[in-house]
């Protein structure tokens, strides 16, 4: 994590491993390591699959939608970045494709009987600087997700 000077919150480095997904971010699409011999998605971005250990691992294009794992409702902030946006929610949301990605919920109410588990969302981009774009999910509406 290093800091921005335009952006007050901690960004993330690009790694080796991850930089293809963050270029990826910045474009708006949302990609994630995928394993031809297992035919499953992964995710953290490894070099490796880390079922079956082989090497020749690709990137395919996420769908972008999925469903709220759990989700937490933060009323103190961790980092003083935070401090004027608190209550916020972050989430582990299960995507289609499988892989959970731990991320932040927007557009919707920071309230328990506002966000639950099995929500349908799907994933938008935040601009955070120059070349940083974060992958957050907003609330589908039930009937949008097939
Ligand atoms: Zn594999």
């Amino acid at each position: 994590m290093a800091q921005s000077r335009s952006y007050a919150k901690p960004v993330p480095e690009p790694s080796p491993e991850t930089r293809f997904f963050w270029e990826k971010c910045r474009q708006h699409e949302l990609w994630l390591p995928y394993c031809p011999r297992c035919q499953r998605f992964f995710w953290y971005p490894r070099d490796f699959c880390p079922r079956c250990f082989a090497w020749d691992v690709e990137w395919r294009r996420a769908s972008g939608r999925g469903r709220v794992y759990t989700f937490a409702i933060h009323y103190r902030a961790f980092h003083p970045a935070w401090e004027a946006e608190v209550p916020y929610v972050t989430a582990i949301v299960e995507l289609e494709e499988g892989v959970r990605l731990y991320t932040a919920l927007v557009e919707v109410e920071p309230e328990p009987g506002k966000v639950r588990c099995d929500m349908p969302v799907e994933v938008v981009f935040e601009d955070v600087d120059e070349r940083t774009s974060l992958p957050k999910f907003r609330p589908l509406p039930e009937d949008a997700h097939a």
